[in-house]
C-alpha cells in the first residue's frame, strides 16, 4: 500500500512513519515528489491493516497498489522515472540511441565500432564481455579483457559503456567497469542475479524474456527496486510465438502497454527482436513512433565475419543513417506533443 504524506509534513513525520512501518517488519520505499512524500509499504504478502498508520501525524491518506508489482507500478509514483546513462537520462522523451557490437571480440573490432556509434550521434556503446550462448561451442566472450577494452573505448569516445553481467559473483567485477549492467532474456528470471543488480546503484537494464509475460517482466524489474536500486530501464527485444520468419517477434504491443504499467523507462531492441538487419531500421522507427524511450541496436564494422549475431548487426553507414531517422520521429513526435501513454 501507499502512505501518501500531507504537503505539510516535515522530516521528522516522515521518519516517524518509516520507523512504523519498520516495526511491523516491512520495507518503506521513499518517493519524494516536488509536493509531498510518498512511501511505498511492501511485505511478504500478509495484509496490513490501515489503522496502523492513518493516524500518525502527516499522514494524509493511505490508498492499496492493485499490482503484484508495487514499486514498478504508476500506481507508486504516477509520473515518469527519468534513469541515467552517462549524462543523458531516458525516459524524458528524448530518443536514446545504445550501439554497438553483440560482443567484444578484439581491440580493432571494438574501437572501430565504438567510433562508428560515436561518429552516427548515439549515446552509448554496447558490447558483451560475458555471453550467454545457446550452444556452450559458441563463442562465450572475452571476460575481463573485453571488460578493459570497453573502459578504453569510453576514454577514447567519452560514450557510456554497456555490458552484460550473467551471474551474481561477476556483478562487482562489472560494475567496476560499466556504467549500465545489462540483464539478458535468457536471464530475467535468474533472481539471484536481479538481487544481485537490486544491490548496485549501477543503471540496470533489463531485457524482457522470451517467453515472458509482461506481468512476468515487471515482476523481475520488481526484484531489483526492492533491493534498494530504482535505477531500471526495461527493453523489449522480442518474444517466441508460431511466427517463424524472422528470430523473435517484436512485441511493439509492449511499449504503450509497459508505459500504461508503469514508470519505468522502456528501451525497444529491434535486432534480436528480427534477428535480421533488413528488418531492423523498420522496427527501430516503429518502437520509437510507439513511445519507447530508446533503442539498443547492434552495430558492427564487419558483419560477415562476427562473432556473434553479424545477420541482424547493422554496419556503421546504415546505423548512422538510421540515427537520424529516428531523430526526425522523436522531434516530430515532441513537437505535436505524441506520448506513448494510452488515451482515456
Ligand atoms: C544481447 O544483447 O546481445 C543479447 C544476448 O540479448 P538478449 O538477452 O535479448 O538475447
Ligand atoms: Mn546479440
Amino acid at each position: 500500500m501507499l502512505i501518501i504524506m500531507r504537503t505539510s509534513a516535515t522530516k521528522a513525520d516522515v521518519e516517524n512513519v518509516v520507523a512504523r512501518v519498520k516495526s511491523f517488519d516491512l520495507d518503506a520505499h521513499l518517493s519524494d515528489g516536488a509536493e509531498r512524500t510518498v512511501i511505498g509499504v511492501v511485505g511478504d504478502g500478509r495484509p496490513v491493516e490501515k489503522s496502523l498508520f492513518i493516524r500518525l501525524p502527516g499522514v494524509d491518506n493511505i490508498v492499496p497498489i492493485s499490482k503484484s508489482y508495487k514499486l514498478a507500478s504508476r500506481e507508486f509514483y504516477p509520473k515518469n522515472s527519468l534513469v541515467p546513462i552517462g549524462e543523458n537520462r531516458v525516459g524524458n522523451g528524448s530518443a536514446i540511441i545504445i550501439g554497438g557490437p553483440c560482443a567484444v571480440e578484439n581491440r580493432e573490432q571494438l574501437l572501430e565500432a565504438a567510433q562508428a556509434v560515436k561518429d552516427a550521434g548515439a549515446h552509448a556503446l554496447r558490447g558483451g564481455a560475458y555471453k550467454p550462448r545457446t550452444s556452450p561451442y559458441s563463442f562465450q566472450g572475452m571476460g575481463e579483457d573485453g571488460l578493459k577494452l570497453l573502459a578504453e573505448a569510453r576514454d577514447l569516445t567519452g560514450l557510456p559503456i554497456v555490458t552484460e553481467i550473467i551471474s551474481p559473483e561477476l556483478v562487482p567485477l562489472v560494475a567496476d567497469y560499466a556504467d549500465v549492467l545489462q540483464i539478458g532474456a535468457r536471464n530475467m528470471q535468474n533472481y539471484s542475479l536481479l538481487k544481485a543488480a537490486g544491490l548496485t546503484q549501477r543503471t540496470i537494464l533489463l531485457k524482457r524474456g522470451m517467453s515472458a509475460t509482461i506481468s512476468d517482466f515487471l515482476m523481475a524489474a520488481e526484484y531489483i527496486l526492492s533491493k534498494g536500486n530504482q535505477n531500471v530501464i526495461l527493453c523489449e527485444r522480442g518474444i517466441r510465438t508460431f511466427e517463424t520468419a524472422t528470430r523473435n517477434t517484436t512485441d511493439i504491443n509492449a511499449i504503450p502497454v509497459l508505459k500504461s504499467l508503469t514508470h519505468l523507462p522502456v528501451m525497444l531492441d529491434p535486432s534480436h527482436s528480427t534477428g535480421d538487419w533488413r528488418f531492423v531500421s523498420s522496427l527501430a522507427r516503429s518502437g520509437i513512433a510507439a513511445g519507447a524511450d530508446g533503442l539498443v541496436i547492434e552495430v558492427h564494422p564487419d558483419p560477415a565475419n562476427a562473432l556473434s549475431d553479424g545477420a541482424q548487426s547493422l554496419k556503421p553507414k546504415r546505423f548512422a543513417e538510421l540515427v537520424n531517422q529516428v531523430n526526425i520521429i522523436a522531434n516530430a513526435m515532441k513537437a505535436a506533443n505524441i506520448t506513448a501513454l494510452p488515451e482515456g
